[in-house]
C-alpha cells in the first residue's frame, strides 16, 4: 500500500455535496486516512469565477500513480464533473499532490504537483494533516516553503474524521 496526498476543490453548485460525494467514491480505490479543514479560497489563474472550497486528504491505496490519476478522473466524472475550459469553474477537481516520495515527470502526470509550492490551498491544508512532509525533489521540509507563501484561506467546514 502507498500513502499519497490528494487535493480537492469545487466552485460550482452545492460545493460541499460534490466534495462529500467524491470522498465517498474514493473509498472504492483505497482508504481516506485524514481530511484537512475545508477552506474557501480565491480562484487561481482565471480569477473572474466563483470562490472555491478546497482541502487535502491523506489516502492509502494499492494503485500506482498512473492508476490513481485515472481513478481520480473516474471519481470526478461520477461525482458530476462536466467538461469545461482549463482553469475554469468545476464541480469537483482532484489532484495528486504527493505520492510517497516519488517523482514523476510525465506529459500527463507530474508528481509532486507542479503548483504544490505556490498555491496556498494546496500547501497549507497539506501541512495541516502532516507537518513533517519533505519535498521529494528538493529534500527540504515543506514547512519551509509555507513560510514564504501568503495564506489567504478562510475556514469553511471541518468534516468528522473518516
Ligand atoms: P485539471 O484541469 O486540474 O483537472 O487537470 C488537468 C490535467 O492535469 C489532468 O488531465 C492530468 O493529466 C494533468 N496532471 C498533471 N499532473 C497532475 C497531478 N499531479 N494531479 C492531477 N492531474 C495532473
Amino acid at each position: 500500500m502507498s500513502l499519497c496526498y490528494v487535493a480537492f476543490g469545487s466552485n460550482v453548485g452545492d460545493r460541499l455535496q460534490y466534495v462529500l460525494r467524491a470522498l465517498e467514491l474514493l473509498k472504492r480505490y483505497g482508504s481516506v486516512k485524514k481530511v484537512s479543514t475545508i477552506y474557501v479560497s480565491q480562484p487561481w489563474g482565471k480569477t473572474d469565477q466563483p470562490e472555491f472550497i478546497n482541502g487535502v486528504l491523506e489516502f492509502e491505496t494499492g494503485l500506482n500513480p498512473i492508476e490513481l490519476l485515472f481513478a481520480l478522473k473516474e471519481v470526478e466524472k461520477s461525482s458530476g464533473r462536466r467538461p469545461r475550459e482549463r482553469w475554469g469553474p468545476r464541480e469537483i477537481d482532484l489532484d495528486i499532490l504527493l505520492y510517497e516520495n516519488h517523482i514523476l515527470m510525465l506529459s500527463f502526470l507530474r508528481v509532486p504537483h507542479p503548483h504544490l509550492l505556490d498555491r496556498d490551498f494546496f500547501l497549507f491544508p497539506l501541512l495541516e494533516i502532516n507537518s513533517e512532509l519533505m519535498h521529494p525533489l528538493y529534500q527540504v521540509p515543506l514547512i519551509q516553503f509555507a513560510q514564504r507563501l501568503e495564506n489567504r484561506l478562510e475556514p469553511f467546514a471541518c468534516l468528522l474524521p473518516p
